[in-house]
């Protein structure tokens, strides 16, 4: 697949999915094999994600979402990976504030 991730998104992603669980393994290594899909319409930085299933294997089963963590700056955001069949589907932001946030910040996760 010649088109790849921006760097930013690809960098959440990676920050997202550190886990050594399958689950975490199975959609870091789709990471090279999936790209930008659509952007949501609201103004905020969350993009459908679409990957070269032929290339990857699917995770093993889990929830949905897949991952949900707090970013450490700005406080009141998160981010969420979503999968479909096994296949990362999602990365959405999301924030306690109004504003639609427009940029992935940097890719810091905190527990809360
Ligand atoms: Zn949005």
């Amino acid at each position: 697949m010649a088109e790849s991730l921006p760097p930013d998104v690809s960098a959440t992603l990676n920050a997202l999915l550190t886990g050594t669980d399958p689950v975490s393994g199975a959609l870091r290594a789709q990471i090279a094999h999936t790209r930008v899909a659509g952007r949501c319409g609201c103004g905020c930085a969350t993009v459908d994600l679409e990957v070269n299933r032929a290339a990857v294997p699917p995770a093993p089963e889990h929830g949905n979402p897949a991952v949900d963590a707090w970013y450490a700056v700005p406080e009141n955001a998160g981010a969420m990976i979503f999968t479909q069949d096994g296949y990362l589907s999602l990365l959405e932001i999301y924030s306690a504030s109004s504003d639609p946030i427009a940029a992935w910040p940097t890719p810091c996760f905190v527990e809360r």
